[in-house]
This record gives structure tokens, C-alpha cells and sequence, in this order.
């Protein structure tokens, strides 16, 4: 791959040809592919999609995780319903995170990514540990296929998603740097967030947002460069620090208006990086 190539965040609906259409739609050619339906994660659904993705001529560069029953609505269901912190779901959601390791494996994708949720701030807090445990675990089933774990960052400063990391300790635990989530969740500077987790990061969302207006809300994400990223700087930064990994445009909006918003990203990016 060319270093920093733009790619794009591909939400996979019931109709996978549809998306990877998208993809080529918005100019680019690779891919981080959102949680598939559960009947393309094996058989003949799945036989079907890695052919389409073939015929398509995209590369797929990760693979995210996704749950039933969380929700992004605001900060506290957001804790209470995403990843791997609520404890009720956690078994199964772990056994899905391996099945999701397993079917990008099946289709040669060597990252695996997940919103693991709000890992408590204080390590002495019993979940703590609890957390540690459970991304060891997809951790392991990572390596086993030889994948790296990529953290999304946003729900945590960046100190402590770096402390974290050291705790669970293994080595293909990594970082997918989501900028506009440090500024959503208000979580921290991003710019500075990047230097601190920069030895983790093997891949980002270039995505934008303004910061929160009251408290226990979510900012607001807007098209990249009309948020409070700084994304020259931010691109800047990923140059300073030696990235070499996809710049992959995120948006979470759908319909026309998601299309060419991703193509101003995607002509705005490649001016950016030169
Ligand atoms: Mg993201």
C-alpha cells in the first residue's frame, strides 16, 4: 500500500454488494468494514461477500466489532451499553469478538477493531481488572490468527487508555486513533492525545466534531475540517509521528449528503498528506 492511502469507514447493511458500491462510488479503494450481519460471518453469505469484495478490487484493511444493544445516544448509556465494560453482556460479546476475529482472518484482514467502552479511570476499581481480562482474551485469539487488536480511542484520555494498554500488555493490543472522538466525548486535545498513545496507533478515522455544550452530552460530529480537530494538524502530526497506515474517512451520516461529504474529505485529505 502507498502510506496514508485514504480509504473509507463501510458500514456493511443487509446488502453487502450495495456498500462495497459505495465505497468505489467515493473514489477510493480500501476499506474498514463495520460488524456484518451475523449471516455473513460464515457459510455461504460469507462465501458470497469475500468474492464480492474481490470482484470489487477493494481491500479490506480492518474488521470493527459491533454488539446488539448498545447505543451512542449520550455519555451515560454509552457506558452503560457498549463493548465490553457492561458485565451482564460481556460473555457473549466476547464470544462474537472472536467469531468477528475469525471471519476477518477468513477473509485475510490482519486488524480487528472494537469500541470496548468506558474503561473505569481508576485501575483499583474491581471492573478494571475485569476489562483487563476480557481484551486479553480477544487478544489472544488476534494473535492466534495473526491480527493486532485496535482500540478506538475517544471514551478515555489518552493517559489512561495508554495505562490501560500497558496493563493488559499484549503485544498486538494497538490503537485506531479517532480524533473527532477525543472531542465528542471530551476526552482530551487530540492532537497531543495522538503523541501520547503514537507508539499504538495502527490506524485512524479521520473524522471531525466540536466539543460537548453541557455536561453528559456528546459533541456534535460535522464534515472534516469544519470541526475543532485541527485536521492539517492532525495529518501533520501522523506525519511527524511516521504513520504509515490508511487515513480512513469517517461519516456518520447516511445518504447523498454522507456521499459527498466523504468525497470533500477524501480531496481535502489528499491535498493534506501531498
Ligand atoms: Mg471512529
Amino acid at each position: 500500500m502507498k502510506a496514508m492511502a485514504v480509504g473509507v469507514m463501510l458500514g456493511v447493511g443487509d446488502d453487502p454488494a450495495e456498500s462495497l458500491r459505495k465505497v468505489k462510488e467515493v473514489g477510493v479503494d480500501n476499506a474498514q468494514m463495520g460488524c456484518p450481519p451475523d449471516a455473513y460471518l460464515s457459510g455461504e453469505k460469507f462465501e458470497q461477500l469475500k468474492n464480492a469484495i474481490a470482484d470489487a478490487g477493494i481491500t479490506v484493511t480492518a474488521v470493527f466489532c459491533g454488539f446488539a444493544g448498545e447505543s451512542y445516544a449520550d455519555i451515560s448509556t454509552v457506558q452503560k451499553t457498549v463493548g465490553l465494560v457492561p458485565a451482564k453482556t460481556r460473555s457473549e460479546r466476547l464470544n462474537k469478538s472472536k467469531m468477528i476475529a475469525d471471519f476477518a482472518n477468513g477473509l485475510g484482514v490482519k486488524e480487528v477493531c472494537a469500541h470496548i467502552g468506558f474503561v473505569p479511570e481508576d485501575p483499583s476499581e474491581p471492573l478494571y481488572q475485569e476489562v483487563v481480562e476480557a481484551t486479553r482474551e480477544i487478544c489472544d485469539r488476534c494473535a492466534a490468527n495473526g491480527q493486532v487488536f485496535g482500540l478506538e480511542t475517544g471514551q478515555e484520555s489518552a493517559a489512561a487508555l495508554k495505562r490501560f494498554i500497558e496493563d493488559v500488555a499484549r503485544p498486538n493490543l494497538k490503537v485506531n486513533f479517532d480524533p473527532a472522538n477525543m472531542i465528542l466525548y471530551g476526552s482530551g486535545e487530540p492532537i497531543a492525545a495522538l503523541g501520547v498513545l503514537q507508539g499504538y496507533v495502527v490506524s485512524c478515522h479521520c473524522k471531525d466534531g466540536t466539543w460537548p455544550t453541557a455536561p453528559g452530552q456528546l459533541g456534535t460530529e460535522t464534515p472534516l475540517g469544519q470541526g475543532d480537530v485541527g485536521i492539517d494538524q492532525f495529518v501533520a502530526k501522523l506525519k511527524e509521528i511516521g504513520y504509515q497506515g490508511y487515513l480512513t474517512i469517517e461519516r456518520e451520516i447516511t445518504g447523498d449528503q454522507q456521499k459527498q461529504d466523504i468525497i470533500a474529505a477524501r480531496e481535502f485529505l489528499e491535498e493534506l498528506r501531498g
